[in-house]
């Protein structure tokens, strides 16, 4: 199983970084490993003072596929939820900085929490999605997705070019504007439509 993640998915988020607005998606890969187990809380890691929640909707792949065309990609994914693409801020500008690849930024363990996964076919368009996340009970990310700058069925098509997709792969679909640091006993929460899909402690 693998996870992939999609950087700078939303023009407001790319600003926010000083980032150019990508013409293709940008994409990298989370190891198995930095999936979050379910009820455990997020422990910040000792080599990071500045951690910060991306909100992302998630997409869980339930079919076999490479070159996937975009106009068919819906039949390779039946479910949805939000997570957070936890991000090691101050590791990630260092290895920015010097061109290096994000792995020790983005794939550490822990790093990729994903709530409760719900049908989409209870969705009348994936495009039109509310989501957002709360700390302490304030709002402090809300998207939609049709900000998105590449849909999730576009994603699928460019990610399927060069990685095999499998069932259980995940794919992280990009953070909105918002993104900022988690510090211990910050309790977060994420919402899709308003439905309350995870629940998490910050240690
Ligand atoms: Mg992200």
């Amino acid at each position: 199983m693998k996870i992939i993640c999609i950087g700078r998915n939303y023009a407001d988020h790319a600003k926010e970084l000083n980032n150019e607005v990508p013409k293709s998606p940008v994409l990298f890969l989370k190891p198995e490993t930095a999936i979050l187990l379910k009820k455990q809380p997020f422990f910040i890691p000792d080599f990071t003072k500045d951690v910060h929640h991306e909100i992302e909707v998630v997409v869980k792949i339930n079919k076999l596929g490479k070159h996937i065309e975009a106009k068919f990609a819906h039949k390779y994914y039946n479910e949805i939820t939000v997570g957070i693409d936890f991000t090691a801020r101050d590791l990630q500008s260092e290895l920015k900085k010097a061109g290096l690849p994000w792995e020790r930024a983005k794939g550490f363990d822990g790093s990729a929490m994903v709530g409760k996964f719900v049908e989409k076919n209870q969705f009348t368009d994936l495009q039109n999605l509310d989501f957002s996340l709360s700390i302490n009970d304030k709002t402090v990310q809300a998207g939609n997705t049709k900000n998105m700058l590449f849909t999730i069925d576009q994603i699928i098509e460019e990610a399927s070019k060069y990685f095999t997709l499998k069932i259980g792969d995940l794919i992280f679909t990009g953070t909105p504007a918002g993104v900022g640091p988690v510090v211990a006993n910050d309790q977060l929460e994420g919402f899709l439509n308003s439905e309350r899909l995870f629940k998490l402690n910050v240690k």
